[in-house]
């Protein structure tokens, strides 16, 4: 029988569709991918070409002293950067002005690269620019919330080949991350007496362990219980800490490791499909919060949402949670 199950953190109901469900080995996306070169003289993200960016906010270098991952702003920017914040309410508008930062991340100087290839120390400094740029970014007081994500592939949102990721400051704090953050208050509040939400339920799953994906001394990924849709993956820090920015350079080794076996597995189990993911954290002035935890989401875009989700906010996963962790679990590379 199929089963609705609450996710806690999301306070969304999520039907479990046995009925429809498929085995895990059926999400694989099996679609002609094309060979890409690792250097394209068109794209403005590769070496060579870095007139073609707006000029750059911050750069990390590899042993060679040239780039390995660098930070530009975004020439197709949703905000604006100049300005001032104005907020005015007239009768029912009410309307911010549309100030704030948003940068492009360039992860790799090699344009047909991924994440899950990418050495693990590679990956600490595309997680280093990210806290370096969201500690950048809540410096400016315009900005009212930061989140950094990646968009991989069509499915996820981008037609840009170049391995990068994005980071928004925004000039209003944004409605899910309320809804979220309200759930977190109440928890700590009213049902856990002052415990952290977010540290029983990663507790809980540990103990669990039967929708683990992988482990090791400062971080845990698992498929939550409620899943959002197959596969959706959660990777937490075991420190309770409600800010990225805090987090130090010893854990960015342990997420940078974590990251890529969880991607990794994604790449190799499901055949490289296209995904995003999300780093939520709240600001550096909240960074001691006792109810916050931050965390990322990482999202492999396999299945659609349509209009049950839409007309609802429920969402239906066709994948049973425990059977897409021990799949990825057991994903040989
Ligand atoms: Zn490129
Ligand atoms: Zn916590």
């Amino acid at each position: 029988m199929s089963e609705v199950r609450l996710n806690h953190i999301t306070g969304d109901w999520v039907i479990i569709s046995t009925e429809r469900a498929k085995r895990p080995e059926e999400f694989a996306v099996k679609k002609e991918r094309k060979e890409i070169p690792v250097h394209v003289a068109s794209c403005p993200f590769c070496p060579g070409n870095e007139d073609m960016t707006p000029d750059e906010t911050f750069r990390l270098t590899g042993l060679d002293g040239k780039w390995s991952v660098r930070s530009v702003p975004n020439k197709y920017s949703a905000l604006t950067l100049e300005g001032d914040v104005r907020k005015e309410k007239i009768d029912f508008k009410q309307v911010v002005s549309g100030v704030g930062r948003h940068e492009v991340i360039i992860e790799t100087p090699e344009h047909n690269m991924t994440t899950a290839l990418l050495p693990t120390d590679h990956i600490k400094q595309i997680l280093t620019v990210y806290r370096e740029r969201l500690v950048a970014f809540y410096e400016d007081p315009r900005v009212e919330h930061v989140i950094i994500f990646k968009n991989h592939g069509a499915e996820a949102g981008t037609s840009l080949e170049h391995p990068h990721s994005q980071i928004v400051g925004t000039p209003v704090f944004p409605g899910q991350v309320m809804k979220r953050l309200e759930e977190a208050i109440r928890n700590y509040y009213y049902v856990n007496f002052g415990e952290c939400l977010y540290c029983t339920y990663i507790l809980g799953e540990m103990n669990e362990k039967v929708r683990i994906v992988s482990e090791n001394e400062s971080f845990v990924a698992f498929i939550p219980y409620a899943a959002h849709s197959p596969f959706h993956a959660w990777i937490f820090p075991k420190r309770h800490g409600a800010c990225y920015g805090c987090i130090t350079d010893e854990e960015i080794t342990g997420l940078a490791g974590i990251l890529k076996d969880v991607l990794l597995r994604i790449y190799v189990g499901l055949e490289n499909p296209d995904f995003n993911y999300v780093v939520r954290s709240l600001s550096t002035t909240e960074s001691d919060s006792k109810y916050f935890h931050w965390y990322i989401s990482v999202i492999p875009r396999i299945t659609q949402t349509a209009g049950f989700e839409l007309g609802t906010g429920m969402y239906i996963n066709t994948a049973l949670p425990e059977e897409s962790a021990r799949f990825l679990r057991e994903v040989s590379f």
